[in-house]
């Protein structure tokens, strides 16, 4: 069965989601202390006895010991890798002391690996996964709202180089993946504005209704059944996409609204002191002005992404070296051999964006006419 439903505040969301590709398609299972289903699913599904569980050392201290009892308590031997905080844990560095761990626990072809914690542990993680002997079995089950809207689904995987972010992956599928929403409970607030983002722009690209109920609706007063409700669409909608277009060969790139220059904007940063999710509501702001003034977006449509970017991230002020001139240099240095800077730019609320190639001169004429900080 593809998808079972609940019903949330009269709608019906997904409980299980099921990736339907065209093989190693997974299900996305959602619901507090579904994280526990792990040793039932792979005592179910998998041959091997031991399971390596990575995470950071902070989510470990909060939830780690539950994980590891039912998992023990289900007949599995774990053992445990954490990595450090930030960007560098997601290095070859921390690859090797994987596969060194991972050795010499005695992890074998089909044992499994489990990713606890936000993108940059399920990032890494995915990737030893999808390498050591060739590839072993891998769940996710993220604890930041980015990982579950976000990096836990579609597959991929991969590590930063010195010389960029992101330049060394692979296509990997997790077996299963467990949204647990009740860990957002201890999630810094700017972790929770910059998956937010992510939540809006998918809602932004599929759905006018749930953009217009996320504007209207007190963040702080947010009730776990109502994040629920939240994630379970936004990954419904990624689902949709990534099923269509398993390897980004077209369709995921309506999923970059708000990345040309959120992109830019993070590369500028050094990606440093700004989270992507961050980079990424300044860009669906700007990006969507920039579809208004050459006449695709309706004014009033773009008030109402204004008005929700405005509301929650008026306290991100961009520092001076985010000029319109370093944000250019960063795209067009981005954009791999290609003539233009392609934008995907957004004509109405709740569908899917086109994408527009504009040149250079375009470019940086509208940021200069319309850059504030
Ligand atoms: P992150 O993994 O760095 O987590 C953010 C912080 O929150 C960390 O300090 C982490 O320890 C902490 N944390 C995690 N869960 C917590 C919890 N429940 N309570 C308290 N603290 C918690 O950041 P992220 O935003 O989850 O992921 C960013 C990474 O994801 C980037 O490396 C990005 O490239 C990658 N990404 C990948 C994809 C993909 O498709 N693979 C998509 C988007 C982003
Ligand atoms: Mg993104």
């Amino acid at each position: 069965k593809i998808i079972e439903t609940t019903t949330i505040n009269g709608l019906r969301f997904p409980r299980k989601l099921y990736i339907n590709l065209a093989e190693n398609g997974y299900p996305v299972y959602f619901g507090e202390r579904v994280a526990l289903k792990a040793g039932e699913f792979l005592k179910e599904n998998v041959a091997g006895k031991k399971i390596l569980i990575v995470s950071q050392e902070n989510i470990f201290q909060l939830y780690g010991k539950k994980l590891e009892e039912n998992l023990n308590e289900k007949g599995f031997k774990t053992g445990v890798y954490l990595l450090p905080q930030g960007e560098v844990a997601k290095s070859m560095e921390y690859i090797l002391k994987l596969y060194d761990k991972a050795l010499e626990f005695g992890l074998r072809r089909h044992d499994t690996v489990i990713a606890f914690g936000g993108g940059v542990v399920g990032d890494a993680t995915g990737f030893f996964a999808a390498t050591y002997l060739r590839g072993i079995n891998f769940i996710q089950i993220p604890t930041t709202l980015l990982s579950m809207v976000d990096s836990s689904v579609g597959g991929k995987v991969g590590i930063n180089l010195p010389q960029g972010k992101n330049l060394v992956g692979a296509f990997y599928q997790p077996k299963i993946v467990l949204i647990d929403t009740t860990y957002l409970k201890t999630l810094p607030r700017r972790e929770v504005l910059a998956g937010l983002a992510e939540v809006y722009k998918a809602f932004l690209i599929a759905d006018y209704d749930l953009a217009e109920w996320l504007s209207k609706v007190d963040l702080a007063k947010l009730r776990q059944r109502e994040w629920q409700k939240l994630i379970q669409a936004a990954v419904k909608i990624k689902a949709r996409v990534v099923t269509i277009d398993e390897r980004e060969e077209g369709l995921r790139a309506v999923l970059n609204l708000g990345h040309t220059l959120g992109h830019a904007i993070e590369g500028v940063y050094g990606f440093k002191s700004i989270l992507h999710g961050e980079a990424v509501a300044l860009g669906i702001l700007w990006e969507t002005k920039f579809s208004k003034d050459l006449g695709l977006l309706p004014p009033e449509e773009y008030e109402k992404i204004s008005f929700f970017i405005n509301k929650n991230y008026s306290y991100l002020k961009l520092n001076s070296t985010v000029t319109p001139e370093n944000l250019l240099l960063f795209m067009e240095k981005d954009k791999k051999n290609r003539e233009n800077i392609t934008f995907m730019l957004l004509k109405k609320i709740g569908e899917y964006p086109e994408p527009k190639e504009l040149n250079s001169q375009q470019v940086l004429q509208w940021l200069t006419k319309n850059f504030t900080r």
